[in-house]
């Protein structure tokens, strides 16, 4: 699906092509035949200095819609600078983790040969539903089950993982899923659980405006899918009011 260039010139900061940056980006995933979603990671696909020109594009959008929404942002001093701040916020804050790439995590060789049930967690994780853009904030805990080839990282890497992919538009259910598949890419246990627990806002703020109801979702790989003990002991080791639900 090609996108017909804005007539409005204002609309579309230049590129060399003469292309707004957003379209040479989409151009080059369609070539790739690469997924976009919401919760996909394009880096690959944003040269270095582009993503301040992407930037510079959706605080043109973001305009348009406090345009739209009848907000006097020339005379209103609250909302001068709104769409700057919200196109900051979403390029390279809360959603960052679709435009950087993967963090750099340096992986040990077990040296130990640990191969004891290890979790890590509660881990704070911040994210925004695909479907609203409202805040998602919850709890990961990770359990690994290493084996002798297994990798070794940090402690506070799984939680810089966990924000990666946290840092895109989310939903919980495939949130957890990316979390695991890249966990075990890094680090190749014999088992992996996680379980997130989280407070979605926009049952809280808007809808239901249930301010009380989380979810709670889980994902098992390898020995944790087959060991019922060990699964019942990961989820033993977790606190009390994390554990109604699956
Ligand atoms: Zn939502």
């Amino acid at each position: 699906m090609l996108m017909k260039a804005d007539p409005n010139p204002l609309a579309t900061p230049a590129t060399d092509e003469g292309l707004p940056m957003s379209v040479k980006i989409r151009e080059r995933l369609l070539a790739a035949r690469k997924r976009f979603h919401a919760n996909d990671n394009i880096a690959a696909f944003i040269e270095p200095g582009e993503l301040e020109v992407l930037l510079d594009e959706v605080e043109v959008k973001m305009q348009a819609v406090l345009d739209s929404m009848v907000i006097d942002t020339a005379s209103d001093h609250n909302t001068a600078d709104t769409a700057r701040r919200v196109a900051k916020m979403y390029l390279n804050e809360v959603f960052r983790g679709r435009y950087a790439k993967v963090p750099t995590i340096t992986e040990f060789p077990n040296a130990e040969h640990l191969n004891e049930l290890m979790i890590v967690g509660p881990i704070t994780v911040r994210s925004a539903c695909s479907h609203h853009f409202c805040p998602v904030i919850g709890k990961v805990w990770i359990g690994v089950m290493p084996n002798e080839h297994t990798n070794v990282i940090g402690l506070s890497k799984y939680a810089r993982l966990a924000e990666w992919v946290m840092g895109r538009p989310q939903i919980q259910e495939e949130a957890v899923v990316q979390l695991a598949d890249l966990i075990m890419e890094k680090t190749q246990p014999d088992g992996l659980a996680i379980v997130m627990e989280a407070t979605h806002y926009c049952m809280a703020w808007r809808g239901v405006k249930d301010m009380e109801s989380k979810m709670i979702n889980s994902v098992m790989r390898g020995v944790f899918l087959k060991d019922a003990a060990l699964r019942r002991e990961f989820l033993a080791l977790i606190p009390k009011r994390s554990m109604n639900g699956n």
